[in-house]
Formats: structure tokens, sequence, C-alpha cells
């Protein structure tokens, strides 16, 4: 019955699938070499000379039609698509790609706190939400989800991915992708979707944008590539190259990442655009000797998309004739890009032609990026300053990101406005508006400012009320492209306006927003409670008045390791055991060293080897306990299944939700294995007292890694299975996979 049922459907998709193929490879068939070329190269926005290429057919796509407020985007498109579709021969339509990273007009947190929502239906919601805005003003085509896994908060563009775990930007990019795209594409209020920067982008040495990248194979596959995958398998629309290096072939003309895993292994039939002029780049780096050689290196690899630079059109001709280069490669391109035209449903509606602009900001919209940055809200520590009691009769709100509509949006917010945004001091005054004074001073100009001439007023706002919030941190440029630090401590002369708050007495309540985890080892006595909130968006500020007034109770966990400092990066909870593993807890040599040889560990001489908060660490305003771990089996054959279960009670007076996580170690394998590796995570609600079991089932199909011989396998032997609310404090259970 259910089979018959499903009939119909596989066949309809079937047969829209050979409609696709048929409509894309008839087309083909017309198309002079020209006209091919042309579908491969990306422009950006409007000029008169860019109207003459695709007057001439030469242009299959533009990014960022235009970024000037004034026209309506839609208008603009809509003229440009006009040449490409009345006056062209073949009358191909043009993509329209824009970025559109986290929210159109509505921002949700940037990619990196909603990782800390751990709540991939929200996640989905808010690419939902902004597929639904972007494509009211002429949108197709979105540049993400980011999934670069990393472990280096000195790289600006953290704040972008899904932080330093695979399975949590597998999860965060499969999740954009279904809301970016939907059941169907091409319904008028979906985008297509991008998943970048492929690949190894996020682990730049020294954290340096665009630096160079070494990842050995193994790991590559086991930890950079599954995100990708990830995304192929929910459907992904296209791919983009990356900027950087990878082990010696820059991943834009990287044929081993692009034509044999991406295209080859795992049979991705959408399109890849290079990143940013990175195939002209291709030369900066040393790797190809002139555009020419750019082109063949980029076609060759796998790239069919040039954004901006003109490689491709200058040179194919050439290339073809030389033989370097066959028409199937180029007809390889031209079909991915026309297929994915089709499944945007361009040749049908090229135009955009209801601007359904009243759906920005709707009210849904507004609530789910509230609900995003509430859960996104880390609690890295509270002494008791929060939250905030009723009885307060007034509250100092100090520091710049206080007030700052602007700079809480984050990083790629082009078409975010600060007239929408609302902040934490706006929001709070009107929650707290006839019972409490509120008054603010910014203490600096802003957050980069080293003038210390708004202190004095801080500190007499600071000391003429009953508590204080201190609301610090990173302006939205500080991450993001090209923004990454050398220092992860406050910028500008912030730290030293903790301090001198600090010193006023009174309870201190810090509120931090940035783009990255910050070393925040030298702050964290200033205050009694630290909220992180990441650049939490448009509804930033109601989420966190609700946080600080305890309406709502935080529910975030860190997706990135936090260091004590900047000196122990790379610092991540998936690491190997060395032969010699510091001791648990904190332990320096003494002088006179050696004097105990188990003081010959890996430790530093000057700090902890600890991390000041591990992966999947956060608070909330109650406590939860974790008992009964139970295992279905402790013998798993090849194959199977085992369900882990979980007692998980709150243990405190309110309601809260709580990430429950799942680790497992593998204990000894043919190449060494991390000493945890998150393999799945849960949140639930749990009402006071209430207790509640929580079952994960873990297929030995997750275990798997790649050996030395580069092989995906899984290797009988003992494991660990760890649960906890981060994944540091776990309970441990023990079990065995057998052939
Ligand atoms: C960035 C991409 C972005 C592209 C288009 C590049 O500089 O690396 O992430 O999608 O520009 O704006």
């Amino acid at each position: 019955m259910v089979y018959a049922a499903c009939v119909p459907l596989i066949f309809t998709m079937w047969s829209v699938r050979m409609q696709t193929e048929d409509r894309v490879a008839a087309l083909l068939a017309q198309m002079t070499l020209a006209e091919k070329l042309g579908q491969l190269q990306q422009f950006t926005g409007d000029s008169p000379e860019h109207r003459d290429w695709v007057r001439r057919g030469m242009v299959g796509s533009i990014i960022n039609v235009t970024s000037s407020r004034s026209k309506s985007p839609a208008a603009e498109a809509n003229a440009l698509q006009e040449i490409a579709v009345k006056e062209t021969r073949l009358g191909i339509p043009m993509i329209f790609g824009r970025d559109v990273i986290h929210g159109y007009r509505t921002v949700m947190p940037i990619p990196l706190g909603q990782a800390a929502t751990f709540d991939m239906e929200l996640v989905e919601e808010g690419a939902a939400i902004a597929a639904r805005e972007a494509s009211a003003y002429g949108v197709h085509w979105t540049f993400a989800p980011m999934v670069d896994v990393s472990r280096d908060p000195r790289w600006g563009r953290i704040a972008e991915s899904g932080g330093e775990d695979p399975l949590l930007n597998a999860r965060l990019g499969a999740a954009m992708v279904r809301g970016f795209q939907g059941e169907d594409m091409s319904a008028p209020d979906r985008v297509a979707a991008c998943a970048k920067h492929y690949v190894g982008y996020g682990a730049a040495e020294g954290g340096r944008d665009y630096n160079t990248t070494y990842i050995p194979e193994g790991l590559l596959r086991d930890v950079y590539l599954p995100p990708f995958k990830a995304c192929v398998d929910a459907g992904v629309a296209t791919f983009m190259s990356a900027f950087n290096d990878l082990n010696g072939v820059p991943t834009s003309g990287n044929a081993f990442t692009m034509r044999q895993v991406l295209k080859g292994e795992w049979n991705f039939d959408g399109f890849v655009v290079s990143d940013w002029n990175a195939i002209i780049e291709l030369i900066k780096h040393g790797f190809c000797a002139d555009k020419r050689e750019a082109a063949l290196a980029g076609l060759t690899a796998g790239v069919d998309m040039e954004m901006l630079s003109t490689c491709y059109v200058e040179n194919a001709q050439a290339l073809l004739d030389a033989g370097l280069l066959s028409m199937e490669q180029i007809d390889d391109a031209v079909t991915r890009i026309l297929r994915i035209k089709e499944r945007v449903g361009l040749f049908d509606n090229p135009y955009l032609t209801d601007e359904r602009t009243s759906v920005v900001l709707a009210a849904p919209h507004l609530d789910a990026a509230k609900r995003a940055a509430l859960e996104s809200c880390v609690l890295l520590k509270n002494d008791g300053a929060l939250p905030l009691p009723a009885g307060l009769r007034s509250l100092a709100v100090i520091g710049p990101m206080a007030d700052n509509p602007k700079e809480q949006m984050g990083s790629w917010t082009m078409d975010g406005n600060a007239n929408d945004t609302v902040t934490p001091l706006t929001a709070l005054r009107e929650a707290l508006a006839g019972r409490c004074d509120v008054q603010f001073a910014p203490g600096v100009p802003d957050c980069r400012s080293t003038d210390t001439a708004g202190f004095a007023e801080a500190v007499r706002v600071a000391s003429a009320c009953d508590a204080v919030l201190l609301i610090v941190g990173e302006d939205a440029g500080y991450s993001g492209e090209a923004h990454s630090r050398a220092y992860l401590t406050l910028p500008g002369s912030q730290d030293k306006l903790v301090e001198v708050i600090a010193a006023c007495g009174k309870p201190v309540t810090m509120v931090i927003m940035a783009g990255r985890p910050l070393a925040l080892e030298e702050l964290v006595s200033k205050a009694q409670a630290i909220l992180f909130a990441w650049h939490p968006g448009t509804m930033g500020g109601p989420a966190i008045a609700d946080l600080l007034l305890g309406t709502a109770a935080p529910s975030g966990k860190l997706p990135a390791t936090f260091p004590r400092t900047v000196g122990q990066v790379p610092v991540y909870y998936a690491h190997k055991s060395s032969g010699r593993p510091p001791r648990a807890g904190d332990h320096v040599p003494p002088i006179g060293t050696p004097l105990d040889p188990s003081d010959f560990a890996g430790t530093y001489m000057d700090s902890s080897h600890m991390p000041l908060y591990p992966f999947g660490f956060g608070l909330s305003y109650t406590t939860f306990a974790y008992s009964e771990l139970t295992l279905s089996t402790d013998t798993l054959r090849m194959g199977e299944s085992l369900r882990a279960t979980v007692t998980v009670e709150n243990t405190g007076s309110v309601a809260a939700d709580e990430v429950v996580q799942l680790y497992t170690r593998d204990l000894f394998g043919s190449t060494t294995r991390p000493v945890k590796e998150m393999q799945d995570f849960r949140r639930v609600t749990l009402a006071p007292g209430e207790r509640q079991q929580v079952t994960f089932t873990l297929n030995t199909d997750q275990l798997a890694f790649h050996n030395p011989a580069l092989q995906r396998v899984v290797e009988p032997g003992a494991f660990h299975l760890m649960v906890g609310g981060n994944s540091e404090e776990v309970l441990l259970a023990e079990f065995t996979v057998v052939e």
C-alpha cells in the first residue's frame, strides 16, 4: 500500500527531472561557444558596461544587483533580466545572487550564535524567513550556508560558521539548506543555497584570513568535508570554492576536492561558483602564470562559474584550440548552471512580478528572530546576580554595545537596517518603565576606541545605581571576512572600563556581544554574571532583556571552545591524546623540575592547558542533574545500533531548556582517535523538578573514520559513550564493537 502510494510521487519527481534534463540538453545543443562561456560568467552590480555584456549573452549571473537602498532592487533586477530574456538570441535568464547570510531585513543572530542554539528547527525557520524576505526583492540565490569548521577564534569568519564541530556544522548547514530551498526551490518564497567555502578555509594558518591550509586527507575527510556532504544530502543547489591553498593546491583550482570528491564520490549535480576573483587569484597564489592558466586550472578542477574575474571567457577558446580543454568540459559546466536555473524556475518565471515587500519584518519573522537570539545567548557565569532582582530601583547600563543597533546585527548584513533593530537599552527601558530607573553611559565612544574620557561619567552612573549592566564586545566589523585578530581580549579600552566599573562595588552583570569566542580569563572575576550574546541581530535587545529579567532562562551552549588566552589556540574539545597527557585539573610544574617525572606532560608553564569554557558549555537559571546512563547493549555488532538512555532532571526552581549532548571515544584505532566526538544532541524543555529520559540511537556507521590507507572504516574494539550538558562534565558508559 505504502509503496503503491509512493509510485505517483516518485514518477512525478522523475518526470520533472527528465523534463529539466531534456530542456537543458535542447538548449545546450543550440548554444554557440560564446553563449556557453557567457553562462559561466558572474558579474556584480549594474553598469552600462555590464548591460552591454548581458546584451551580448555573455553573463550567466549577477551578484548584488544593487546595493543602493534608494532603488527597488526588484525593478533593477527586472530591467537587467529583460535584456537577457528579450534581447539575447536564446533569451536565457540570469540568476541573481546575494549574500543573505543570517537574514535579509529581519536579521537573525550570526551563524555562530545560531549554532549556539543547538536548535536546528529554529535555524531552518530562520533560513526560510531569510528566503521569504530576500526572494520578495528578487534574490534567487544566496551564498549561504557557510560550513567551514573552525577551531581558531582568531579567524574573523568563525562568526559565519557553525564553530569547531563537524556534526554541528553539518546539522546547521543542512537545516539552512532546507530552510532556504524548501521542498521546491522554484517556489516564489524560496532561494537556491550555496555551501561554502569549499574546503578547509577555516583552518587558515595563524587564523589569518585567506591563509594557507595544510590538512591531511584523513582529517579532511573526517572533519572538514562532512558538513559539505551533509549539504549535498540536503539537496544544496550550488557550492562555492574557497580562497585558501589546500595542501599546496588552491581550493579554486583543486581537482581532488571538486572533481574527485564533490562531483565524483558525492555525485553532486549542481554547479560550483568560485569565490570573489578566486580564479584570477590563482596567479597570486603562485599556482598559475597568467589568466589562461588560471582558466584552465579552474575549469579542469571543476569550478563552473567564475565570480568577477574574466579568465574563462577570455581564454576558453584558446584552450579548446590548443586541445587543453574539451568541449565536454565546457558543456558539463554549462549544463550544471542551466540545470539549477531550471530548478529555480527561472525559465518559467524570470521576473519578479509580485514584489511582496510587505513580508519583511513580519511579526512571525521578528518573533523567530527573538527566539533565535534568546536561545543563542550563553550564560557563562552566574554568582546570583541574574536574573536581575524584581525590586531593583535603579540600573546603570554601561558600554559601547548597549545601544548600538547597527553593530549588534553582526557581519554580513547588507540588507539589515539599524532602524529596525532593538537594542538592549531600548528593550530594558521599555520593560522596566515606571519601576526601575535605567541610566545609560557608554563609557567609550565605540568598541575599538582607546579614549577614556567617558569613564568618569560611567563611574558616576554606576555608583549612583543599585546594579550595573556592562554591555561590551566587538563591533560587527571586528569579525567577518578579512577581520582576523591577534588578541582575543575586548578591543580598545573596554578592559579598563570593566575594571573601573567593577571597582565601584556594585553587582556587575556583563553582556558580551562578539563575533567569536573571546579570551575572558582576566575579566571573569570582574563580574558576578556573564552572558555571551554573540551578535544577536534585529531582536537581540528584547531577547537579552527577557533573559536578564528572568522572563526567559538562558539555554545556549558554546559551539566553540573559549580559550583562557590566545596562546592556547588552537584549543578544541575533539583533540587527540598525546603520549603524555596533562593531569586532570590545573597543574604547573614547580621550580626545580624535573622532580617528578609526571610533570613531563603537555601543559603550559604560564597557563592551564584547560580552556576557560569547554565546547557545549552553558549555564541556566536552574541546574540539571544527569543520572542512570544505560545502554541497550554493551556489545554492538557491526552495522547495528544501540540505544543510550539517560535521565535528566531539572533540579532548580525555574523551567528551562537543556541541550543534552552525546559523545563517543574510540579508545584505540589504526589511526589515533579524538578524545571525544559529538555524535548527537537534543534540546529538551524541563519544568522545575521534572525528570525526563532522553534516548539516543547510535549506529556503528557513526563511529567510522578514515584509516591510514584512507579507507572509511569502523574498527572493532572498546568505546566510551558519554552524555552530559557540556563536553567536559559527562556520564560515562562503555561498549565494544564486534565484527
Ligand atoms: C566571500 C564570500 C561571498 C562573496 C560574495 C567573498 O569575498 O568570501 O563568502 O559570498 O565574497 O560576496
